[in-house]
């Protein structure tokens, strides 16, 4: 089993340096050479949000890969292109941060719009997501929006980032959230029955939801939240992209 160093805490998304020991290698037939880890600092592509990208070297540094892909369905793999560090052996692992500290930006971001919609439009709910580093989308059910509903779900975004509330990451079990929030508020009907213990991420006064995700700790890191695009996916199904910009 690989520990993700990012689950404790908003401070643990952070990291971006660690070491760790790598404990088993291979080669997949469709995506090459990978390493798993004891521990490691790199998402693993999943519930909408990319990969993250970076480097391991090790012996001091003297020898490196890159990596490019990591993914969670057969344990936690590190697909590498470059040299592959012996089983056993201490590697140093650095994230592309500025990729990936884009992506903490983006899905707390859409977090934020999919509070913003339920609570403005009758429990709204978020049906589907896509994180990238440079813009994001998600699908609300049921919605139908028009210009005015856009900007004022826009206005409400940014109202709630000018308030600059923290963003909470903790551990709870399911009974305890299901008893103090609504299922459909905290998309507990999209999670398997059997996972007893959730990772919350709650924005300070205006959302509470289990993700695995990475994360910022204060929306103060956003910026400006700006809607961009509204697609219909179907009957009273909307698909919102928007921005984020620098203030
Ligand atoms: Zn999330």
């Amino acid at each position: 089993m690989t520990e993700f160093l990012f689950m404790k805490s908003a401070e643990a998304n952070y990291v971006r340096e660690f070491d760790a020991i790598v404990i088993d290698s291979g080669t997949d037939a469709a995506a090459g050479a990978y390493v798993v880890l004891d521990k490691t600092a790199f998402y693993a592509e999943g519930g909408g949000q990319p990969t993250d990208t970076g480097i391991l070297s090790w012996d001091s540094g003297a020898r490196q890969a890159k990596v490019k892909l990591v993914t969670k369905k057969n344990g936690v793999r590190h697909f590498i292109v470059g040299e592959v560090p012996q089983k056993g052996a201490t590697v140093h692992g650095a994230l592309d941060w500025e990729n990936r500290y884009a992506l903490m930006r983006y899905h707390t971001a859409q977090h934020l719009l999919s509070a913003v919609v339920y609570d403005l439009y009758n429990g709204a709910h978020t049906v589907g997501n896509q994180i990238y580093a440079n813009k994001s989308r998600a699908d609300f059910y049921p919605a139908k929006f028009t210009d005015d509903d856009l900007k004022r779900i826009e206005e409400e975004c940014n109202r709630r980032i000018a308030l600059k509330p923290d963003v909470k990451i903790y551990e709870e079990s399911r009974d305890s959230l299901e008893a103090r929030m609504p299922q459909q508020r905290a998309n507990l009907d999209l999670l398997p029955k059997s996972i007893a213990m959730l990772r919350i991420v709650e924005i300070d006064g205006f959302d509470v939801v289990p993700c695995a995700g990475t994360h910022v700790r204060n929306l103060s890191e956003l910026g400006r939240l700006k809607i961009v695009a509204k697609e219909t996916k179907g009957a009273d199904k909307e698909r919102v992209t928007f921005v984020l910009e620098n203030e």
